[in-house]
C-alpha cells in the first residue's frame, strides 16, 4: 500500500504536487477540455484545508528547444484561479525556477497555491536532471506525486524530485492505483476485459496479462479482424496488422489452454471506405466481401458483447469497438459504453479513446473509474512497474 497525502501530518508543510495539466488547447490558447484540471481539485482542496500550501507542477505537450509561449502553463493558472475559487500565483519564468520563484516559495502561507511553468521548458526534465530534481525540491517539504499519466516516465518532476523529498500520492493516483491494480488482482467475478483499438502487437503485453487474470475476453475494434483472419476468416479490406496473426492464433491458443472464454465479432458493419459517407452493411464476421472493411461490430455482437457485461463482476474496458470517430461507426462503442454504465458491477475504462468515448458520449460519470492514463495506464496492466508509482513512500 503506497502512502497518500492522508497519512502525513500536512499542517504548515510546503507541498510540491506534480499534477498533470496537459490539457488540450485551441490555436488561441484556450482550454478546450479542463477534465485534467478539475480532476487534480480534490487533492488540492485538501492540502489547502489540511493547512498546507501548494506548489503545483506540471508539463504541457512537447515543447522543443526551450520556452515557447504557446506551451506556457498560464491559461492553466488562470483557469485554475476561476474552478478553485482562490488566488493562484504565477509567472511566466521559461527556466522554470529562478529567484522570484524561489522567494515566493519560501514565503507561501498555508492555504495558499502557486503554479510553477511548463516543467518541459528545462532540457533537464525528459533526462530526469538531478539538477533540476534537486531545485525542485528545494521549494518545498513533501513531494505530493498526482500525475498518473505521466507516471511511466522517469523525469526529473515526476520521478527524480522524489529522491530528495518524503514522497506520498495524491488522491488521483491513490485512485488509479486502487482500480487498475487492486480491483483487477482481487476481482469481484466474473472478470470481463474488452479490448479494442487499431493493432494486436501494440496490445500483446496487455492481452497477455489479462488472460492471465480475467474469466472472459472480448475483441471487437480495428484488432479483431487480425483475430479473424487467425482463423482463416475472409476479412476483405479490413485493418489487417500481418505481422499480428502468428500471435493472434497464439494467444487464442493460450486462451483456451487458460480457461479462458475469448470471444471475437460474429457480424461487423463494413464500409466500402474508410469514411462516414460510404455505403456501409452488416455482413458475417467470416465473410467480408474482398473490397468491404469492417469498421465497427454488428448488432448480433453487440447483443452478445451487452450480455457479457450484463454478466459481469468487474468490467475492464479498453480500445472502442469501432470507428467512433465517424458517428456512422460509434454504434458499437456507444452500445459498450451504454451498458457498462447501467450495470451495477465495477467498471474501470483504461484511459486513451475508450476514456474519449465515454467522455464524448456523456457517460464517463457513470463508470467506477475512468483511467485518466494513456501510456500509463497500459503499462501498469501490462504488470511493469512505473516509476512515478515506485517512488511513492509504503506503509
Ligand atoms: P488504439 O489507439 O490502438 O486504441 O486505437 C484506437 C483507434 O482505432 C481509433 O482511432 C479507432 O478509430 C481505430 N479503430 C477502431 N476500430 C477500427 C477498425 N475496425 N478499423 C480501423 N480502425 C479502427
Amino acid at each position: 500500500m503506497k502512502k497518500t497525502i492522508r497519512d502525513i501530518n500536512l499542517s504548515g508543510k510546503r507541498c510540491l504536487v506534480r499534477c498533470d495539466f496537459n490539457v488540450p488547447m485551441d490555436a488561441e490558447g484556450h482550454i478546450t477540455d479542463d477534465t485534467r484540471i478539475r480532476a487534480s481539485l480534490p487533492t488540492i482542496q485538501f492540502l489547502l484545508s489540511n493547512g498546507a500550501s501548494v506548489i503545483l507542477t506540471s508539463h504541457l505537450g512537447r515543447p522543443e528547444g526551450g520556452f515557447d509561449a504557446k506551451y506556457s502553463l498560464q491559461a492553466v493558472a488562470l483557469h485554475l484561479e476561476k474552478i478553485l475559487g482562490c488566488a493562484v500565483w504565477f509567472q511566466s519564468v521559461p527556466e522554470v525556477i529562478d529567484d522570484s520563484v524561489r522567494e515566493k516559495a519560501a514565503e507561501l502561507k498555508p492555504g495558499e497555491v502557486m503554479l510553477l511553468e511548463n516543467t518541459r521548458f528545462v532540457a533537464g526534465e525528459t533526462k530526469n536532471d538531478p539538477r533540476l530534481a534537486k531545485d525542485l525540491a528545494s521549494l518545498a517539504d513533501v513531494f505530493v506525486a498526482d500525475a498518473f499519466g505521466s507516471a511511466h516516465r522517469a523525469h526529473s518532476s515526476t520521478q527524480g524530485v522524489s529522491d530528495y523529498l518524503p514522497t506520498v500520492s495524491g488522491f488521483l493516483m491513490e485512485r488509479e492505483i486502487r482500480f487498475l491494480g487492486d480491483a483487477l488482482e482481487n476481482p469481484t467475478r466474473p472478470l470481463l476485459a474488452i479490448l479494442g483499438g487499431a493493432k494486436v502487437s501494440d496490445k500483446i503485453l496487455v492481452i497477455r496479462q489479462l488472460l492471465a487474470k480475467v474469466n472472459t475476453l472480448l475483441i471487437g475494434g480495428g484488432m479483431a479482424y487480425t483475430f479473424l483472419k487467425s482463423k482463416g476468416y475472409e476479412i476483405g479490406s479490413s485493418l489487417l496488422d500481418e505481422s499480428g496473426i502468428e500471435l493472434a492464433s497464439a494467444l487464442l491458443k493460450e486462451a483456451e489452454e487458460k480457461g479462458v472464454q475469448i470471444l471475437l465479432p460474429t457480424d461487423v458493419n463494413a464500409g466500402l471506405s474508410f469514411s462516414n459517407e460510404t455505403d456501409a452493411d452488416i455482413f458475417p464476421a467470416d465473410a467480408i466481401p474482398a473490397d468491404r472493411m469492417g469498421l465497427d461490430i454488428g448488432p448480433k455482437t453487440i447483443e452478445c458483447f451487452v450480455a457479457e457485461i450484463e454478466k459481469a463482476g468487474t468490467i475492464f474496458w479498453n480500445g472502442p469497438m469501432g470507428v467512433f470517430e465517424m458517428p456512422k461507426f460509434a454504434t458499437g462503442t456507444k452500445a459498450v459504453a451504454e451498458a457498462m454504465a447501467k450495470t451495477p458491477a465495477i467498471t474501470i475504462v483504461g484511459g486513451g479513446d475508450s476514456a474519449a468515448a465515454v467522455t464524448q458520449f456523456g457517460l464517463a460519470s457513470e463508470m467506477t473509474h475512468v483511467s485518466t492514463g494513456g501510456g500509463a495506464t497500459l503499462e501498469f496492466i501490462e504488470g511493469k512497474a512505473l516509476p512515478g508509482v515506485i517512488c511513492i513512500l509504503d506503509h
